[in-house]
Order: C-alpha cells, then structure tokens, then sequence
C-alpha cells in the first residue's frame, strides 16, 4: 500500500485553500512542493550550523563542510556515479547545461563542428547550445519526432557525422512526457566516440537513474523539480570530461594558487563550483534525496504511472480533447489541448476551480513550431497527487469546454 496520507501530511502547502476550495497542484513539471523533511533541513541549518565552508578551522565551518560534502556523497550515490568530485553543483539545470556548453565548447567545437540535439528540448537544454554554436560557427541539428511523440531513432542515426562533437537529449520531454531511450541513444553516439549531455530535470525525481549503467557522459537536473529548494542543481560529469574542460567561473574557491600574473586551478569538483555555494540549498536536496529514497524509487514510479494512465483514460473521454505526447514510453504529464480552444482561456476557467496546471509553451517554443500548435495546457503529476484531485481536473476541464466551446 502507498502511504498516500502520510506523504501528503508532510507537504503543508497542500492543505492550502484557492478560492475557498482545496488546492489540486498539477504543476509538477514547473516545480514540485517540498516537504517538511527539507523545509527543516534549511531552517535547522540556519538555527544551529550556518557558516561560509572550506575556509575555517573553526566548528561551525567544519560542521557545515561536512554537511556539504556528505551531501555530494548522497547524490554520487543517488545517481549511481562513480566518484564525489564527479558531481558539480550548480544553481539546476539551465546553469549545468550553460557550464558544459560554454565550457567543452571552447575546448572541443571549433568551426565546421557538429551538435545534435532534438527537436523536444527545453530552452535550457536549447538556446545554451545554438548561441554556443553560433559563436564557434558550428552546426545544430535536430532529431525529429515519431507521430507519437518519440524520438526517431533512425533520423538520429542519419544525422551523425565525423564532425559531431556532441549530442545532448532530454531523458524525458516537459510537454509530451515521452521517456527517451538514452541508453540506447548513448550507446550509438559512443560508437562514433561522440559523447551525450542528459537533461534529467523532469526524470530525477520520477525514476532510478544510474549514470554509469546508461554510460552518460553529463547528467544535468534541478532540486527543485525533485521536491528540493530552488536555486541548486547538479552537473554529473565524467571524470575524464571534467578533468579536460576548462574552468567556467573565475574566483574563490576554484583557485590552487594565484599570482599577479596567472592563477593555477582548483582540483575537482571545486574548478567548476567558483564563490561561496549554496550550502542550505545542498542540505535541502540532500534531505529530498532521503525523503525520496525512503519511499523508494520504484513505488513512486508504480503510484505515479497509476495516476498517468487513470488520468489518460479519464481525459481522453472529454469531447474535442487531444493529448499531445503518446508514446507508449511516458512519464506522468499530460499536454493537451481543447478543440480550437486557446490554452489560456482554458487555464483560466481550470484556475477558478481551485486546479492548478500551466499552459503555454513550457520554454519549449522550437516544439512549439513544430507541432504547429500555439501551446499546451499541460497537468503534470508527482506522488502526492490522488485519483480524486484528478477527477476534479476532469471536471474543471470539462466546465472549460462547456464554457469555451
Ligand atoms: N529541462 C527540462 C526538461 C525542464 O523541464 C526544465 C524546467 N522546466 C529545465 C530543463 C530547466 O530547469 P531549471 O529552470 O530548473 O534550470
């Protein structure tokens, strides 16, 4: 049995009322709520153990390194990697994302190279590598999409050329809620040596992830898409990659020694994490991890592919409705849209019935295009939602549809 009550008691905002009426919270995929577990990792760390780390000698700058660098040692081991210093913390995905674009492209894309990515991706995983290859007068090139929302694997396949320096994929879509086979589209990429950037900022908090059993070359994700604070994500890369790539801050704490003349760098991880961290940000995600590793991985993937199929089912009986994303591979988000009905005047009506879910294009406006559709009304869902805040989606929907059609 999944102890649905107990977890839901341990999110207050969830008992918050809009417009008089409890909140149904469907916008998972923007940001998750936290629970109390990591609300009180951060006060806690405030009330008794806040201090700037690596730098003192004295208790409190001690307590708080460990506490730090534990918690680097909780997420190698969340995410199967090999060694601490082979994750990097950043502010989340968009900064992990701009860190490896900025910085393997000054050392390996040089004019006349060659980026893939996909035709799905979020603007974080987008814009960082177009303005990278604009710059460097590099190529981007797109893997399309199946009729169902998935990759297509053998467009994929074309697209690799000798001058392909690097592909970079969502493990699963923001929009479509397709799950990526990125094992496989590692796999291939390794063939040709080209080595694969992962966007994990909608699956880290929905699935296992083993980097080392999917051969990833960076792993990028943000906390507070996994019931953790905003503000700090996380980089995993290869040791190899990292060790070879070139500093993408300058200042304190990435020094070994500076001169007035030139500056040696700091050892991994510290070279890629420049100035005074996060540190209540990485206590929060370390506490989410715990928080997550306690109800376990598998069951929330069984709670939550329970909720997407009840969901899919449900939604697909509304008159007019199309779900946009229907791979058989599917994460727990829904994007659909009402028959001629403009997503904002739909989200609206959703809104007044105390339903939270988001419309618009999801920083996904390439995909945008490319489905031809303005946007989305998207409900995402994470495993504090129940079958009956879904039902009430169903009836704000429908209310929208009446009311609109
Ligand atoms: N990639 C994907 C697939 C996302 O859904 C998001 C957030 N919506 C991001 C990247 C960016 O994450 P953040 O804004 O936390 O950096």
């Amino acid at each position: 049995m999944f102890p649905i009550e107990k977890i839901r008691a341990d999110f207050p905002i969830l008992q918050t009322k809009v417009y008089n009426k409890p909140l149904a919270y469907f916008d998972n995929a923007a940001t998750t709520q936290k629970p109390l577990q990591v609300i009180r990792a951060i006060t806690g760390y405030y009330e008794k153990e806040n201090c700037n780390i690596h730098r003192g000698v004295h208790f409190l700058s001690v307590k708080a390194t460990e506490a730090y660098e534990d918690a680097r040692c909780v997420i190698r081991d969340f995410i199967h990697a090999q060694h601490s210093h082979e994750i990097i913390f950043t502010r989340g995905t968009t900064e992990a994302v701009n860190l490896v674009a900025d910085s393997f492209g000054k050392k390996f894309i040089a004019e006349g190279d060659e980026v893939i990515t996909s035709v799905m991706e979020h603007h974080s995983n987008f814009v960082p590598w177009q303005q990278m290859c604009l710059q460097r007068k590099a190529t981007l090139k797109f893997i399309p999409l199946l009729e169902d929302g998935s990759l297509d694997i053998a467009a994929f396949q074309t697209l690799i050329t000798e001058k392909t320096r690097l592909v970079t994929v969502t493990h699963i879509s923001n929009v479509l809620g397709t799950i990526n086979p990125v094992k496989e589209i590692i796999a291939m990429a390794h063939q040709h040596a080209i080595p694969v950037l992962i966007d994990g900022a909608q699956s880290v908090a929905h699935m296992n992830i083993d980097v080392q059993d999917l051969d990833a070359d960076f792993y990028c994700f943000s906390g507070h898409k996994m019931y953790a604070p905003m503000g700090i994500g996380v980089l995993y890369g290869k040791e190899r990659w990292l060790e070879e790539m070139p500093p993408y801050q300058m200042g304190g704490e990435m020094i070994k020694d500076v001169f007035f003349t030139h500056t040696t760098f700091n050892e991994l991880p510290f070279k890629f994490e420049a100035g005074t961290p996060n540190v209540e940000g990485v206590l929060g995600l370390r506490a989410a991890i715990r928080y997550l590793h306690d109800i376990g991985m598998d069951q929330i993937e069984a709670y939550e592919r329970d909720l997407l199929s009840y969901a899919t089912q449900r939604l697909l009986g509304i008159e007019g409705l199309k779900i946009y994303g229907t791979s058989k591979h599917k994460a727990s988000v829904i994007s659909f849209l009402l028959h001629k009905i403009h997503p904002y005047d739909a989200g609206m009506i959703i809104d007044k019935m105390s339903v939270a879910v988001r419309t618009g294009h999801h920083c996904a406006m390439p995909l945008m295009e490319y489905l031809k559709i303005p946007g989305t009304i998207r409900a995402s869902f994470a495993f504090y939602n129940t079958k009956e805040e879904i039902d009430r989606l169903l009836e704000a929907v429908k209310k929208a549809n009446e009311m609109l059609s």
